[in-house]
């Protein structure tokens, strides 16, 4: 799986249209892929470990979506089995007064993960300019009017990326992972949702409204992907109408991702070594 086949070169104007929903990489079934995923997970579990050890860098994972696409699932199995007191994970909803008394980096900066530890958006700082500006909600926000023209967005999306450059210098590595899914298997899932007891709680009739600005969503996130996908925290597009290749190419990327790391354990001086030694024959002797 040739995981630059999904990033989003920096500096190149995306159309949503032009990538696959449906593509699984040549992967036929979903017991295969199910099966490399164990295999990801295994390597991510040693990776993770070593990152907690070095304590140098720290791995930020934003999930971006369309109703329905499966960030919640997604977030679930790629982490199972990681050691959970090196993870967090940060769902991001409406802002509160308090935080919209702040600039909308405020709340972020908070949640960002310490070092040697991997953390989670599920929704992110990327709402500010796909929500807020699909349902104009910059109004509410109390900026100074001053502030709000017709550079608001380009504006925005520089912070975005100063910030992210920010993290990058200092440590935090930026993987955003936008989950695409189709129109039609969106409209499966609410059916499935409104269908099945177990599911219906997931449901939300504000979804289907929401369903109806598609189009302004999909122009919101061309635009913003284009404008915030760098070398320092590039954006890849995941075809996500097959939850099971979803899952196995976000856990292909965060492998690769760690792996360039080149993640070591920290080593011993010679002086510690010793102390180890004397700690052993202390224990031996008693
Ligand atoms: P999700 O839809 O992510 O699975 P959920 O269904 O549990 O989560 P929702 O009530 O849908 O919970 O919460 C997310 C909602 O909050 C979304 O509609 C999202 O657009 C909105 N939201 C998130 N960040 C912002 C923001 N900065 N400004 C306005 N709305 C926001
Ligand atoms: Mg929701």
């Amino acid at each position: 799986m040739k995981i630059s086949n999904y990033l989003v070169k920096p500096g190149t104007k995306i159309s949503l249209s032009k990538f696959s929903t449906k593509d699984t990489s040549g992967i036929k079934s979903k017991e295969d892929a199910k099966e490399f995923l164990e295999k990801n997970i295994e390597k991510m579990i040693e990776l993770q470990d070593k990152l907690y050890a070095s304590d140098k860098y720290s791995l930020l994972l934003v999930f971006q979506a369309m109703d329905a696409a499966g960030k919640d699932s997604i977030i679930k199995h790629v982490m199972s089995g990681l050691n959970p007191q090196g993870t967090q994970v940060y769902s991001f909803k409406q802002p509160s007064k308090e935080e919209l008394d702040h600039g909308f980096m405020w709340r972020i900066q908070k949640a960002v993960p310490e070092r040697g530890r991997i953390g989670i958006f599920n929704r992110s700082h990327y709402e500010e300019v796909l929500v807020v500006k699909v349902h104009n909600l910059l109004k509410y926000q109390q900026i100074p009017s001053e502030f709000i023209d017709n550079k608001i967005w380009q504006n925005r999306y520089e912070h975005i990326s100063d910030f992210e450059k920010y993290l990058y210098e200092n440590g935090t590595v930026v993987l955003k992972f936008f989950l695409h899914v189709s129109k039609d298997e969106q409209k499966e899932r609410f059916l499935a949702r409104i269908d099945d007891k177990t599911k219906n709680w997931k449901f939300s009739a504000a979804d289907v409204e929401e369903r109806k600005l598609w189009n302004e969503y999909q122009s919101a996130y061309e635009e913003a992907i284009t404008a915030t996908s760098k070398k320092f925290a590039p954006w890849y597009i995941i075809p996500a109408d097959k939850k099971w290749f979803a899952r196995l190419l976000v856990s292909e990327i965060i492998v690769e991702t760690l792996k360039k790391l080149d993640l070591q354990y920290p080593k011993l001086t010679d002086e510690q070594l010793a102390e180890l030694q004397k700690c052993k024959e202390n224990l031996m002797n008693e």
